[in-house]
């Protein structure tokens, strides 16, 4: 069932929990999460990484996810992940997303502004909700964590962007994680109460479960799953070995893999 960004945060703000957003670039990844959403009856997202809008990759993987979400009884929004400039947003739109992250997160406050208001208008006028970024989430091999997103700024960037949904780096980062992170609680609650947005936490795959559900009390609406998703389809691969060759019998494997993945983080989420 086809349910803009806003609409399926929306659902989360409801019923007190998050949406899963899970990073898909391929079939057996579309089918898993499908399958996932069908068992636990939970809203999803499916995202796809921006590098996959800059070959044509995408207009592969796009009617796949068109295809599961018509498929689905389920709530279920796709969605640009990390969309790096204005062509690119314009090229998810083509190909019918109906959520956009714009990320100029690593640009300086005024021009990150700049970037995503204009992203902002432009998905307005085709009624595709917006999600930006403030305080950049780097990655786990980042030599040096970034600033946290200031409270400020944060509230100045909800009102001058118009977003719909706000990126937050409150302690996660991308990737897998050495060591367990610790959520700045408190901050993800006040920027939610500054700015009344849905709050998104990048870096969703390693953090804690205890973690998660205390970011989902405070206002956490949206957790991005990339990382663990792609090493359980990876997982599903080497298990099987050399064991099949006819590649769609081959396939089973990662897909179940990936949905039982799926199916974990829902529970996690309390989405289903
Ligand atoms: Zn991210």
């Amino acid at each position: 069932m086809v349910c803009d960004l806003k609409e399926i945060l929306a659902l989360g703000d409801a019923g007190g929990f998050a949406i899963p957003a899970f990073n898909v670039c391929n079939m057996e990844a579309v089918v898993g999460v499908m399958q996932a959403a069908t068992e636990t009856g939970a809203p999803v997202i499916f995202q796809m990484y921006s590098r996959l809008f800059d070959n044509p990759d995408a207009s592969f993987v796009a009617p796949m996810i068109h295809e599961a979400i018509r498929q689905l009884k389920t709530p279920a929004a796709f969605h640009l992940d990390h969309g790096a400039d204005i062509p690119q947003v314009l090229r998810a739109l083509r190909l019918g997303v109906n959520g956009v992250m714009i990320d100029a997160s690593a640009l300086p406050l005024e021009e990150n502004i700049r970037v995503t208001r204009r992203a902002v208008e432009l998905c307005e006028a085709c009624g595709v909700p917006v999600e930006g970024e403030l305080g950049h989430v780097g990655g786990v091999r980042d030599e040096k964590m970034s600033d946290f997103t200031d409270l400020e700024e944060a509230e100045r960037f909800a009102k001058e962007t118009g977003v719909s949904a706000l990126a937050v780096m409150v302690g996660t980062a991308h990737g897998r994680y050495k060591k367990a992170p610790v959520l700045d609680i408190p901050r993800t609650r006040a920027i939610r109460e500054r700015t009344g947005l849905p709050i998104v936490l990048h870096g969703g795959s390693g953090v804690p479960d205890e973690q998660l559900r205390l970011a989902i009390e405070a206002g956490v609406r949206k957790v991005n799953f990339a990382t663990d998703l792609y090493y359980a389809f990876l997982d599903g691969v080497r298990a099987m070995g050399d064991q099949v060759l006819p590649v769609d019998l081959f396939m089973r494997e990662p897909t179940r893999a990936v949905k039982d993945f799926a199916v974990d983080r829902i529970r996690r989420l309390g989405a289903g």
